[in-house]
């Protein structure tokens, strides 16, 4: 058994592009991306956290205080302001406290190796029931959890295409039952840029289980992947790749 921790985004690392994973995961060459999108993400999903800490005490200082102590400028307020504005209403529209606030969760598959989770939040249904909900600071309309898009083939046919987040999500209800013993009935996604409610649907035991048997055979295939050879593999992910410079393939994305 290796000390590897299996996520969804390490398999898709070395299932996308064996090059680039070998990159990030055995030369360990981290780069210093200015990545806006990343800052974002962690600071808004760090406000949203905190945000509950003040909101119990009062609702309309809790904005306030949540940036005060995460001590965020004044710049980045003025640009991200949306998100907070959304997720206030958000939490108006939902008067839940979670039950569980962001978190890891860890869990062993059935071949001994280890998976993470890192949750946003899980909330209760009732005495035997919890939702999982992940706060995404990307646009989301297209990828809504809740709404499947219909799709047209070039044949003319169409075909149904679930939300590309839900294989993540439900990975996330089997890592969450694994480790804390409760069981997940609903997933739910809020795209704060542009979204006051959560896009949220039911999930079965069934589907959580066969998708988690999906995830584990492509660690699997991705643990042949990390034998190598580590061989570029074009692909639209190339456009965000850390390390097109150094590609022999010298894609062009700059
Ligand atoms: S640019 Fe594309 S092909 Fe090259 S290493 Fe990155 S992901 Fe792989």
């Amino acid at each position: 058994m290796s000390n590897i921790i299996w996520s969804i985004s390490r398999i898709g690392a070395w299932l996308e592009c064996p090059l680039k994973a070998k990159y990030k995961y055995i030369d360990k060459l981290y780069v210093e991306m200015p990545s806006e999108a990343l800052e974002k993400g962690k600071k808004l999903h760090d406000y949203y956290d905190k945000f509950y800490d003040f909101y119990e005490e009062d609702i309309y200082d809790a904005e306030e205080k949540a940036i005060n102590y995460l001590g965020i400028d004044e710049e980045f307020q003025k640009k991200y302001m949306m998100h907070a504005l959304n997720f206030r209403e958000f939490v108006i529209l939902n008067d839940v406290i979670p039950h569980k606030r962001e978190s890891k969760y860890y869990a062993t598959d059935i071949d001994g190796d280890k998976w993470i989770g890192i949750i946003d939040r899980v909330d209760k249904i009732d005495d035997e029931f919890v939702k999982i909900i992940d706060y995404k600071t990307s646009e989301g309309s297209l990828n809504e959890v809740s709404k499947n898009k219909r799709i047209m083939k070039a044949d003319g046919s169409l075909f149904i295409e679930t939300s590309n987040y839900l294989p993540q999500l439900l990975l996330y209800a089997k890592i969450y039952e694994l480790a804390e013993k409760e069981k997940v009935k609903e997933v739910g996604i809020l795209f704060t840029s542009n979204q006051k409610e959560l896009s949220s649907k039911e999930i079965t035991q069934e589907e959580i289980d066969k998708n988690w048997e999906e995830m584990v055979e492509k660690k699997r295939q991705a643990k042949e992947a990390m034998k190598g050879p580590y061989e570029p593999k074009l692909g639209k992910y190339c456009f965000w790749c850390e390390y097109k410079d150094k590609c022999p393939l010298k894609v062009g994305f700059k």
